[in-house]
């Protein structure tokens, strides 16, 4: 059985799920966009959340981070099926972002 996973050995995959903001999350608007009339973190190109630090892979944002964020459990089962969706992502080149 594999170990679990952890954040310290993990490319932030998770941040580069679709975050929907609530109204009592105070983001940064150059954060953000719209999406389906929802205001959600934007991403890039690649998929991941902008307010990531790619050098370090770590959210520069965390002290005010959105609440979804906040509620993502590492090694909980939305941490699982984002790092295997990435894994199959991987081996197929990312040729699309995530949902
Ligand atoms: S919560 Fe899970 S998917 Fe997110 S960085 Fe941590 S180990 Fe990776
Ligand atoms: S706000 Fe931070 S924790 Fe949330 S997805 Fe973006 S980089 Fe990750």
């Amino acid at each position: 059985m594999s170990a679990a996973p952890h954040c310290s050995a993990c490319d932030a995959v998770c941040c580069r799920l679709t975050v929907v903001l609530q109204p009592e999350d105070r983001i940064p608007e150059r954060f953000t966009a719209r999406q389906g009339g929802l205001r959600v973190m934007a991403r890039d190109e690649q998929g991941w959340c902008v307010a990531i630090d790619g050098a370090r892979m770590c959210c520069s944002i965390y002290d005010t981070r959105p609440g979804v964020c906040r509620r993502f459990a590492m090694a909980g089962p939305h941490c699982r099926a984002s790092r295997a969706e990435y894994s199959a992502q991987a081996a197929r080149g990312f040729s699309t972002p995530p949902e």
